[in-house]
């Protein structure tokens, strides 16, 4: 399906829950957020629903996010039912890393294609205050599982801080030349209630990539095998691992969106930094058919900005672990 500024929507992100074991600093407030009833959180069957009708009008990759979506029971079950799915050939998932050793397997054979784990140090004290209190050798495990079952290219994020884990750019970078993994530079957003923290602490993706340029050598494009989303990538020299950038402050990448999000209280939200949304809790509950979700998604599509408006303020006073990163 195309939107009004014609650009094809191919892939839906779906928060399978606003919980989560771990704290960030940037992503929720010291107190915590308000964990949401359960009753007002889409149940598998209904996420089983979006993604049906969502594949109707061209929906092709899905990815699982939260809050934490290994803290979701019942995520192989869905992982299976969207697997099954004919018109779903990608099905990623963004996680902590945290829980995966314990799921990994089950996941796998459900039809789980590939991860995304976020890291944003290399230091085990770091860790735990990013986190506060996350276990950096918990992650580790997590990744060493995925690549041991094969959810390749495993990719990992970084949320880039200043004063807090800039200095450690170099040194994240260089994974890359060890292992294939994909790092992916994430520039820090002033977004949910940990906004006010933000301020000061943004680094631009050009300076991490003059940073990288001058210490590890000189970065040329690259592609990767799966998932290119909106990083553009890069890859040292002779280094299996490639290196991206998202720039989802200094240079949106707006032009190629290609993705609508469902939160986990089922809202169709055409964009993550627009306040629009599109309810389809209730009429899911009100046991409409599988041809009008299909019809509200593509009201939801119609409705996607031609981009984003962060600069001017963020209205949105939920986490972005309630939304859905
Ligand atoms: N819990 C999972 C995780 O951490 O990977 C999935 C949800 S989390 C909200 C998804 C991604 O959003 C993470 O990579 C996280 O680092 C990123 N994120 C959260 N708050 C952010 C912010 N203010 N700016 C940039 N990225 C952010
Ligand atoms: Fe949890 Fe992910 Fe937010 Fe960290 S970034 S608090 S792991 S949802």
């Amino acid at each position: 399906m195309k939107d009004t500024y014609h650009r094809e929507i191919n892939y839906l992100r779906i928060s399978v829950t606003d919980r989560c074991n771990l704290r960030c600093i940037y992503c929720m407030p010291p107190e915590g957020v308000q964990w949401i009833p359960h009753e007002e959180i889409l149940n598998l069957e209904e996420i089983e629903a979006v993604v049906k009708a969502a594949a109707l009008v061209g929906v092709k990759k899905v990815r699982l996010t939260g809050g934490e979506p290994l803290l979701r029971k019942g995520l192989d079950d869905l992982v299976r039912n969207i697997a099954r799915i004919p018109a779903i050939d990608d099905i990623s998932l963004t996680t902590n890393g945290l829980l995966l050793p314990y799921c990994v397997k089950a996941l796998k054979e459900a039809g789980l294609n590939r991860v995304n784990i976020s890291l944003d140090t290399l230091r085990k004290d770091r860790f735990r205050e990013i986190t506060r209190n996350g276990s950096l050798d918990d992650v580790w495990r997590g990744i060493d599982v995925a690549f041991e079952y094969g959810l390749t290219p495993v990719k990992l994020n970084t949320v880039v801080i200043r004063g807090f884990n800039d200095d450690e750019v170099v040194a994240i970078a260089g994974l890359t030349l060890k292992r294939p993994l994909h790092i992916r530079f994430i520039e820090l957003m002033p977004i949910g209630p940990s906004n006010s923290w933000t301020t000061g602490r943004f680094v631009p993706a050009e300076e991490i990539m003059s940073r990288i340029n001058d210490q590890l050598g000189q970065l040329v494009p690259a592609k990767i095998s799966a998932g290119n989303g909106p990083a553009q990538y890069y890859r040292l020299k002779d280094a299996p691992g490639t290196i991206g950038f998202i720039t989802s402050m200094t240079e949106h990448f707006c032009r190629s969106c290609n993705r609508l999000r469902l939160t986990a209280t089922g809202s169709l939200r055409p964009c993550l930094y627009d306040g629009l949304e599109v309810d389809l809790k209730t009429p899911l509950r009100e046991g409409v058919g599988i041809n009008e979700i299909a019809d509200l998604i593509l009201s939801a599509v119609a409705l996607k900005p031609d981009r984003h408006h962060m600069l001017d303020g963020w209205q949105d006073k939920r986490a972005m672990s309630q939304i859905g990163g």
